[in-house]
């Protein structure tokens, strides 16, 4: 079938769409309705109907697949791997799902789960959703206060941690994090359920509350816990976004309109059935990790691979080693995780096999062009730009290879996914932008199944964060984005990330891209700073391939690449090379910090600053003064 008809399907007549894909998992009882949309923007996808994600995650592949690889949790931290069969999956989760009830949680209870990146973090969740108990997973790595954040907003009955996360090969522990976001949440969970990997001997157990996960589940072992089944529109987990715009939002997902658009997403969008191995290099705490980790392999009867480790250790070629190893059909990465190879000698991309390899998507931040040439010539395989956003829980822009291969446009995450009735709209009159005009990217309610329901406990949150910038009703994503001709979208940054200078408006996503385009430059980011005369000016930070570089040279460079490719008004009024750029734990650019030193002022909330050395680079540099200006 070709692209256009799809998707064309999927807008004209949903109902008939999605009742076919929702042939794809199985229920317990089938949906009355396939929409119910009579309190807009809120809608139900899938009404009355019954199922469960754990069981089409696990239950389901038992009959045609027990013994085939469902998980393999590798490690490069603490040099383990495990492989573990759907067969082994079912036990684990079912033994996972007994001790949750006997920690008295049950249906619509919500469980904090904060751990690193680790075969029992998977089972957490699929015994939660066994059970039907939200939860609610927290980057293992966010500071006690964000973890205390949410245990007050989400409430949960119980919180999941392990005793330490590893990185670099340092262990660093959680439980002491645990214990400071206990002690400053106003409502903690009774008791916290630790998973002790032995990476922090002897941490302090808090008596009465603490319990140890191994003891609890020696005693459940092969227990058998019924699937709770779930109507298609109660929530079946909570997750924050990242942040990197201010008080993270409690994104609330259904059950049974995220597992059918996950069974899409699989199979047209990443090109993965049953039996094959998609490899992502995200952490469950995200919503990558959610979708592409747990949930949407699984639902596929496919093989996850889940990874903790730097993209660097053992060695550069560690990802590439992981698809030759298991046969990887399907990469999944992050621009930033390509821009630290970046920085590696190239031979690395050629030391392995990669003849099952199909296709590396990326996802979670614009991919600037040199960066996806760099990495397309390098393993020699199609790269795809994906753009989403946790709120929407998949895609809303790439290909489908599944349905039909369009052409790659570098640049652009390519075209509207199924369900997605995408507009660029101008931010003034509210109307449609013309092709190749910059505008604000919306979703034409009512947003697809998959994405979320609603904030947790703040339909008001929900309404006003994305439903009240234009009228009539629209989902904003907040992003800037042009269409052009042939309906590729090209995103240019978030809404808050414009620069005034002189009374034109300039995305720094556009200057940041012809930054890059400059040979020497591995990451750029440039920010809006005051000024009197104009406004705001376009002030650039950037790291260099080769530490050590010219800095001069190159920040003189930068200058003259965006004079010449967008004009003298774009022209960076300075241009500082650093060592590092502050980004959050999920990898973003924390331009709200930037700006604020840059501007003197306080740095705000730090607390998902990623390596804290970022912010001193940038303060010595600002001290120290340009490299070019
Ligand atoms: P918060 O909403 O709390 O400020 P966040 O927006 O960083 O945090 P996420 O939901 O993880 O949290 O990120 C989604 C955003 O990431 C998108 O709105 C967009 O700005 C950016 N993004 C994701 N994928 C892409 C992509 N392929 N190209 C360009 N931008 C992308
Ligand atoms: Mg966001």
């Amino acid at each position: 079938m070709r692209y256009e008809e799809f998707h064309r399907r999927s807008i004209e007549q949903p109902e008939a769409f999605w009742a076919e894909q929702a042939r794809a998992i199985d229920w317990h009882r089938p949906p009355e309705r396939i929409l119910v949309y009579d309190d807009p923007p809120f809608r139900r996808w899938f009404a009355g109907g019954e199922t469960n994600l754990c069981h089409n995650a696990v239950d389901r592949h038992l009959e045609a697949r027990a013994d085939q690889l469902a998980l393999v949790a590798i490690s490069t931290e603490t040099g383990t791997t495990r492989e573990i069969s759907y067969r082994e999956l079912h036990r684990e989760v079912n033994t996972f799902a007994a001790v949750l009830r006997a920690l008295d949680v049950g249906r619509g209870d919500r469980v904090v789960i904060y751990m690193p990146n680790i075969a029992e973090a998977v089972f957490a969740m699929l015994a939660c959703a066994r059970i039907g108990a939200v939860h609610s997973v927290v980057f293992g790595g966010f500071a006690a206060h964000n973890l205390a954040l949410r245990i007050d907003d989400a409430r949960p009955k119980l919180l999941i941690a392990a005793d330490a996360g590893s990185r670099g090969g340092k262990a660093i522990p959680y439980k002491p994090l645990v214990d400071a976001a206990c002690a400053e949440a106003g409502t903690p969970p009774p008791h916290v359920l630790m998973v002790d990997r032995g990476l922090d001997p002897g941490y302090a157990r808090v008596e009465g509350r603490d319990v140890d996960y191994a003891a609890l589940r020696e005693r459940h072992a092969g227990e058998q816990v019924d699937v709770a089944w779930l109507e298609s529109n109660e929530p079946s987990y909570l997750l924050y976004t990242s942040g990197t715009t201010g008080k993270p939002k409690g994104v609330q997902r259904d059950v049974g309109g995220y597992a059918v658009a996950l069974a899409l997403s699989m199979w047209a969008i990443y090109d993965v059935r049953a039996g094959q191995a998609m490899f992502s290099t995200s952490d469950v705490g995200w919503a990558v990790g959610h979708s592409y980790n747990v949930y949407g392999p699984l639902i596929a009867g496919a093989t996850s691979i889940l990874y903790e480790g730097l993209p660097t250790a053992p060695d550069p070629g560690i990802w590439w080693r992981i698809c030759e190893r298991y046969g990887v059909h399907t990469m999944f990465s992050s621009p930033t995780g390509i821009r630290v190879l970046k920085k590696q000698d190239p031979a690395w991309l050629k030391k392995h096999d990669l003849s099952a390899l199909r296709y590396l998507f990326l996802a979670g931040e614009p991919l600037d062009e040199p960066t996806a040439h760099w990495i397309t010539e390098g393993i020699g395989k199609t790269v795809i730009d994906n753009y989403w956003q946790t709120e929407t829980g998949w895609p809303v822009l790439a290909l489908m290879p599944g349905v039909e291969m369009k052409p790659v446009k570098f640049g652009s995450p390519g075209l509207p996914m199924p369900g997605y009735d995408l507009r660029v709209i101008d931010e003034a009159t509210g109307e449609e932008a013309a092709p190749n005009r910059k505008g604000v990217l919306v979703i034409e309610p009512p947003l697809p199944p998959g994405c979320m329901t609603t904030v947790w406990n703040d339909d008001a949150r929900f309404l006003r964060s994305y439903f009240s910038h234009f009228k009539p009703l629209v989902y904003s994503s907040l992003d800037w984005a042009i269409r052009d001709d042939d309906g590729y979208t090209f995103i240019l940054g978030r809404t808050d990330d414009v620069i005034n200078v002189a009374g034109h408006r300039l995305g720094t996503r556009e200057i940041e891209e012809s930054v890059s385009s400059h040979p020497d430059v591995a990451e750029a980011a440039v920010i809006g700073v005051r000024d009197e005369l104009k406004g705001q000016v376009p002030v650039v930070f950037a790291t260099l391939r080769q530490a050590g570089g010219e800095a001069a040279t190159a920040a003189r460079e930068m200058r003259e690449c965006v004079s010449r490719q967008l004009g003298a008004v774009a022209r960076p009024a300075r241009v500082y090379v650093v060592g590092a750029l502050p980004k959050t734990r999920s990898g973003k650019l924390l331009r709200r910090s930037l700006q604020a030193l840059a501007e003197q002022r306080d740095p705000g909330d730090l607390s998902t600053l990623d390596d804290p050395n970022a912010l001193e680079e940038v303060r010595r540099a600002l001290a120290r003064g340009a490299d070019a200006e």
